[in-house]
């Protein structure tokens, strides 16, 4: 038996990714800048969700962390110089896997074409426009 309450959950709720960031980053060493820009596709959750788990212990201030033509980008105020070269080390493999992740769906990009730059989207959520409609997101 469903009660009520189940309606409200049919309607897909749009990914928030400022939202997502914000709970991850709650009671971890480093803290966000209250100007802080968050945007990324619900397809780099998991890898935003390894890249916290990594950088939870280091002191500094999150500044930026976004989708910039296909990579994940992300910016920080060190907040001592200590650890610096190891987050540095840690936002480099952050970048290198999300340009093998789909920004939309998380399905792996297996090709990457010079041609075209940076690519963050797989063929079918690039043919279906997804980030728009968001008729795939159902299935996720
Ligand atoms: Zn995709």
């Amino acid at each position: 038996m469903l009660s009520d309450s189940f309606e409200q959950n049919k309607d897909h709720v749009k990914f928030n990714a400022f939202e997502h960031f914000k709970t991850l980053a709650k009671g971890k060493k480093f803290v966000l800048s209250n100007h802080i820009d968050v945007s990324y596709g619900e397809g780099w959750k998991g890898m935003v969700e390894v890249l916290i788990e990594e950088l939870k212990g280091y002191s500094m201030q999150i500044t930026r962390v976004n989708d910039a033509y296909g990579q994940l980008e992300v910016d920080f105020n060190p907040i001592t110089k200590t650890h610096e070269v190891s987050i540095w080390r840690v936002l480099h493999n952050a970048r290198k896997t999300s340009r093998r992740i789909c920004v939309e769906c998380g399905d792996s990009l297996n090709q990457f074409k010079p041609e075209l730059g940076f690519k963050s989207k797989c063929r079918a959520c690039e043919k279906t426009g997804k980030g728009g409609t968001g008729t795939w997101l159902d299935k996720y």
